[in-house]
């Protein structure tokens, strides 16, 4: 079985409804399961915190990297089986999505929106192929995936943009989709 690692970008706070917690920690469990590094933002706070916890409980590989000036705000999570704190928020996502064979979305704010756009936007321009997977958790994602299709309808992006995320209810859902692609 070949290595494979998953970036998982998801809310530095646990957010409304409890499913996202819930969706966070079944992640971070069945990618140690699936014996699948998560490389993600190395903090130990909201749903970042949640997946990172799962996956070392359930013993999986657990690779983290943060900025320095973030150690104390996102309690940066030095037990990981690999820490790295960076300069600056530019060198942490480039880090991450060097990183890792695919990309997953949990529900998230602002950061994780930022995250989510820098790839797709690179995958957009050819940059990448890597998947993009987007878990939506009680339709947290309904209606960025329908600005994406508005931004389509409007003439700002081709359609093919909207085939480059992966929409899936759970996260077993997206496991299996990972699975495929690892298997490919
Ligand atoms: P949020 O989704 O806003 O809770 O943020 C989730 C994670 O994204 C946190 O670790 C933030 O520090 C991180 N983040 C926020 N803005 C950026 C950015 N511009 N580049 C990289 N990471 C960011």
């Amino acid at each position: 079985m070949r290595d494979f690692s998953v970036c998982v970008f998801c809310g530095a706070r646990d957010g409304a409804n409890p499913l996202y917690a819930q969706d966070a920690c079944d992640l971070g469990a069945a990618l140690a399961q699936a014996k699948m590094r998560l490389v993600y933002g190395a903090g130990d706070v909201g749903l970042m915190g949640h997946v990172a916890r799962s996956a070392q409980v359930a013993g999986g590989d657990t690779f983290g990297v943060i900025p320095v000036h973030l150690m104390t705000r996102e309690l940066g999570k030095r037990d990981l089986s690999r820490f790295i704190v960076t300069e600056n928020m530019h060198e942490r996502k480039k880090v991450m999505f060097m990183n890792c064979d695919a990309v997953v979305l949990l529900p998230g704010g602002a950061g994780s929106l930022d995250e989510f756009f820098e790839v797709l936007t690179w995958r957009q321009l050819g940059l990448h192929d890597k998947p993009i997977i987007a878990i939506n958790s009680a339709g947290y994602w309904d209606r960025l995936l329908a600005l994406l299709g508005h931004v389509i309808d409007e003439g700002f992006a081709e359609p093919s943009l909207l085939g480059f995320v992966e929409p899936v209810s759970t996260p077993a859902d997206a496991i299996a989709r990972l699975l495929a692609y690892r298997a490919a």
